[in-house]
């Protein structure tokens, strides 16, 4: 499949989400790493994002609650290349409302190549590579050059 490229900067746009069981161990986890998340852009849902700026003590860019419409948000950016780092912790033992939400936004991490942290464990790995503080030049599929081709477009 052919594949283009989005460049990714030092400085990340990063989207933190905890479902609510989640909450405390995320909260643990930024204040842990504050000094690291600090230089990059910091992006959360609502009710997380609250939580977050009280802990850390600088500014969240702060979207609508999850429940709300805030998981939806974060996807939305991540197709806009407004958001291109995830860290989601959610509830696998507990049914969410938005549980469609939080599946669709999964999907687009996916589909744009968002490097993406479900648990602390790879959260842990990921804030402490390399790569946090270099550029990186992220493949994306072309669907361009795809239906370009399937549907001879050209
Ligand atoms: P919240 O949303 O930060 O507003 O609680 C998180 C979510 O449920 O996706």
């Amino acid at each position: 499949m052919p594949n283009c490229i989005i460049a990714m900067e030092k400085d990340k746009k990063i989207a933190l989400v905890a479902h609510d069981n989640k909450k405390k161990d995320l909260l643990e986890w930024a204040k842990f790493n504050r000094d690291l998340l600090a230089h990059h852009d910091v992006y959360a849902t609502g009710t997380t994002g609250k939580l977050l700026e009280k802990e850390l003590d600088f500014p969240i860019k702060k979207l609508q609650s999850g429940p709300l419409g805030g998981d939806q948000q974060i996807g939305a950016k991540i197709v806009n290349n407004e958001i291109d780092f995830l860290i989601f912790f959610w509830d696998p033992l507990e049914p969410q409302p938005h549980d469609p939400d939080v599946k669709a936004l999964l999907r687009m991490a996916v589909v744009w190549n968002i490097p993406m942290a479900c648990d602390r464990a790879t959260a842990d790995f990921m804030i402490s590579s390399p790569l946090m503080d270099s550029t990186y030049e992220r493949l994306v599929p072309d669907y361009d050059a795809i239906h370009t081709r399937k549907f001879k477009l050209r």
